[in-house]
């Protein structure tokens, strides 16, 4: 079946192919967020995982100061 436009996941407009990359791992072989919708994730994604890092170094400093004892 052949389209020509295709309604973004994120942001629910209808929008032409073009604003849309192919994505083959997709059923309809093009991805599901447009253009814009996927460099706000990338954009999204890359702050929460800066999070998740700064997360990470926190609870490793935390149990090295604090080392639990007794509780394996
Ligand atoms: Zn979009």
């Amino acid at each position: 079946m052949q389209v020509s436009e295709l309604r973004c996941r994120r942001c629910h407009e209808v929008k032409a192919l073009e604003e849309f990359d192919r994505g083959f791992f997709q059923k309809q072989g093009y991805d599901i967020f447009c253009h814009d919708g996927r460099s706000e994730i990338a954009r999204k994604r890359k702050s929460t995982r800066a999070w998740q890092q700064r997360k990470k170094l926190e609870r490793m400093g935390q149990s090295v100061d604090s080392m639990p004892s007794g509780s394996a």
